[in-house]
């Protein structure tokens, strides 16, 4: 059964602490869009970041790539989206809730006791139908089919369709691959689990051209690189495994399909999918556009056109992943302490800093600290509200790895005293070298 006070405890900790809010919360919200308060954007933007440096930054056979998310109607044809994007859906002419036909045993039907669709006697479950996930609008002031398009459902297609421009305008060579981050749109039929399933989310898609016959050596590759990556945002390494899709799972584009899942208090699911996606995609473009999309290897002088690996994650659900995982609650003398275990590279916040009282210089010493630190680019946070134990419980829920108390001391040692947030232990640091010690431990 789904650990539903776990969830219930983040969401609410996600509010409070100014993680992430209900979108259009005033208005009794929009199902299952989410807007990022402020800490919770820097936390996404540090995910988004770490994977953009893995992809782009780190290597020198991948570009990057920012592509519109409104695109031609008949790319959407082409990808297969617009006769194939569908999950079957079933009605209850009882209640009137709706559902997804192959994941009923993960919803619960609204009538009381709590049990999956179809499994009360008044149930009455339709046959299921076909529905298209592409959000739908339309282009100019006249709403006739001619002027349809689509929010893009993927961020892949917006490669693919810029492959040979990013060859022509760049000193690639086939292997390459092209990175791209951006928004995606799925009129999902039963989302929620918080940001793990929205309607409006956000990828980090990476597809990689290869020579046919090198594909499966790539995607090997690409598998373990993708593996070490959420390794290294700090994840228990037991709530990851993989997932491979089996024959009847299998996408009809691919020859091979693994997904990395991730253990949520709601069970394994899926946080990325690494996919070899063989020469489908660009075929396909090239049979509809009419353009030819082959790649001329000067070194084997033939004409092929390429594989591609693709990996695909979700930048709000590793964002949750990153949240889930955490999340912790500890007694501490008496009391239950709450803390979000970032890695300190992810935490939005790098350091609190107080004056341990307002008085004796104190305040202005650590005025002074914290806008050096600012200054310098490390996000911290000023706080002389209250006793020095809650500013502390304020920073471990906000998930900051370390805080630093300008005391009695400071003014005869110019020293401050630098709090771990895990362990709880403290240290002396003298101010000037304050700035290189959190440098250190925050790492890249
Ligand atoms: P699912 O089976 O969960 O619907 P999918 O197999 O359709 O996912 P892909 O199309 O492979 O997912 O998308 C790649 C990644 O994009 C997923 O691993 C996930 O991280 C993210 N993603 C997909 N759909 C959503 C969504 N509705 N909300 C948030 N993230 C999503």
């Amino acid at each position: 059964m789904a650990d539903t006070t776990f969830m219930d405890k983040l969401v609410s900790l996600a509010k409070r602490r100014g993680f992430v809010f209900q979108s259009s919360e005033i208005y009794g919200g929009l199902g299952s869009v989410w807007d990022y308060g402020p800490l919770g954007v820097e936390l996404k933007r540090n995910v988004k970041e770490r994977w953009w440096s893995a992809m782009v930054h780190a290597r020198d056979d991948i570009e990057g790539l920012d592509a519109a998310i409104l695109m031609h109607p008949r790319v959407w044809e082409a990808s297969g989206h617009v006769a194939g994007f569908t999950d079957p859906m079933v009605d209850c002419r009882t209640c009137k809730a709706r559902f997804r036909a192959d994941k009923l045993q993960d919803a619960q039907c609204p009538q009381k006791p709590s049990k999956h669709p179809g499994e009360h006697s008044t149930c009455d479950l339709t046959e299921p139908r076909l529905f298209n996930l592409m959000f739908k609008t339309f282009i100019g002031p006249v709403e006739d089919s001619a002027a349809v398009v689509y929010l893009r459902p993927e961020t892949a297609q917006g490669i693919y369709v810029n492959y040979q421009n990013v060859l022509n305008s760049s000193r690639q060579r086939v292997p390459f691959g092209i990175a791209q981050i951006g928004k995606a749109f799925r009129n999902e039929i039963t989302p929620g689990n918080f940001i793990f399933r929205t309607r409006e989310f956000e990828q980090m898609e990476m597809q990689f051209f290869v020579k046919p016959g090198t594909d499966v050596e790539w995607f090997e590759r690409w598998r373990q690189w993708r593996w070490e990556w959420h390794l290294a945002l700090g994840l228990t390494p037991g709530k990851l495994r993989w997932h491979e899709h089996g024959p009847g799972e299998l996408a009809h584009y691919a020859k091979a399909a693994y997904d990395i899942e991730y253990e949520f208090p709601f069970g394994w699911n899926e946080i990325e999918g690494v996919h070899n996606r063989t020469d489908f995609d660009l075929g396909r473009h090239q049979e509809y556009s009419g353009k030819k999309l082959e790649y001329f290897d000067q070194a084997a002088n033939e004409r092929y056109l390429p594989y591609i690996v693709e990996t695909s994650a979700g930048a709000d659900r590793v964002t949750l992943t990153v949240l889930v995982d955490a999340y912790r609650e500890e007694q501490v003398e008496g009391e239950t302490r709450v803390v979000l275990g970032f890695h300190p590279a992810l935490a939005p916040i790098k350091a609190g800093v107080f004056p341990l009282v307002k008085k004796d210089g104190m305040p202005e010493t650590a005025d002074r600290l914290y806008r050096g630190l600012r200054a310098g680019g490390i996000p911290s946070f000023y706080d002389d509200s209250g006793a020095i134990g809650r500013r502390y419980r304020r920073m471990d829920e906000a998930g900051t790895p370390f805080c630093l108390t300008v005391d009695g001391q400071t003014a005869e040692d110019g020293s401050v005293t630098a709090r771990h947030r895990d362990a709880m232990t403290q240290e002396r640091v003298a101010l000037d070298q304050v700035g290189a010690f959190l440098r250190e431990r925050i790492g890249p």
